[in-house]
């Protein structure tokens, strides 16, 4: 495909040999694509390549090999996300996720605007917590997990405090948990809630306050699910697992 023209955010690039780079871009038209980027440091282009860059380019794109680009435009960089590293870490861990839940070159527009629409609420200081929940629960199923958090999975009663069992995978009511002892003991709210994220409208965000400890329990919770039904191991993930004792001591600080 030759001079084509979409919108795409930097994923990450890297040096290739001594001049060069390669500089994955998240295209909303094309999907995620690798670009080879000729004589990098010289090239005009070499300040829109800095990871967490939305741009629009022109270039010619390959499914087979890589992809070149002959201009860009109107790049964007996220200047909140780029100097706080705790929302530099959420923001690598979902650019990530997206990264490993389709593959390359496979069009996904949606995915795409999903998280443009996430970085941008990264970037204007919404609870980067509650945003990555939502995200983890709405792109399990390019994992291939459909679950319902709405309804016991026997009995399909919405009413009642639910377990979620990994046997059955779904929710267990009140009546129903016994089918599998070794459900998950949950706090009625985070069922409730990851619900809730499944569906959520991102403009509702705002609005919505959690306690750290029941943030904590739905973090639990969609660790689990991840473990179980994704299987994938994110190197921003673990950064900000590590990082949750520091957040406490410099809040400790602050006070
Ligand atoms: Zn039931």
């Amino acid at each position: 495909m030759k001079n084509v023209e979409t919108r795409g955010l930097v994923l990450f690039s890297r040096n290739y040999r001594e001049q060069d780079k390669l500089v994955k871009i998240f295209t909303e038209s094309f999907g995620k694509r690798m670009f080879f980027v000729k004589n990098a440091s010289k090239s005009k282009f070499s300040s829109s390549l800095q990871n967490f860059t939305q741009l629009d380019l022109l270039g010619t794109m390959n499914d087979d090999g890589l992809s070149f680009i002959s201009d860009i435009s109107d790049a964007k960089v996220y200047k909140y996300i780029n100097s706080d590293i705790f929302a530099q870490a959420y923001a690598s861990y979902l650019i990530g996720l997206s990264d490993v839940a389709i593959p390359d070159n496979q069009y996904d527009a949606p995915l795409y605007g999903f998280l443009m629409k996430s970085l941008d609420l990264i970037e204007d200081k919404i609870d980067m917590e509650v945003v990555t929940f939502i995200f983890e629960l709405q792109v399990m199923s390019r994992f291939g997990a459909q679950l319902d958090f709405s309804q016991c999975v026997f009995c399909h009663r919405t009413d009642l405090p639910m377990d979620f069992s990994y046997q059955y995978n779904g929710c267990l009511c009140r009546q129903h948990v016994d089918k599998d002892m070794t459900r998950e003991y949950l706090d009625p709210n985070v069922i409730f809630l990851c619900h809730a994220f499944m569906a959520i409208d991102y403009d509702k965000l705002p609005s919505i306050n959690i306690s750290d400890e029941l943030k904590k329990k739905i973090r639990l919770f969609i660790d689990g699910l991840y473990d179980h039904y994704t299987g994938v191991q994110i190197k921003a993930k673990k950064f900000i697992d590590g990082l949750d004792g520091w957040a406490d001591i410099m809040r400790d600080d602050v006070k």
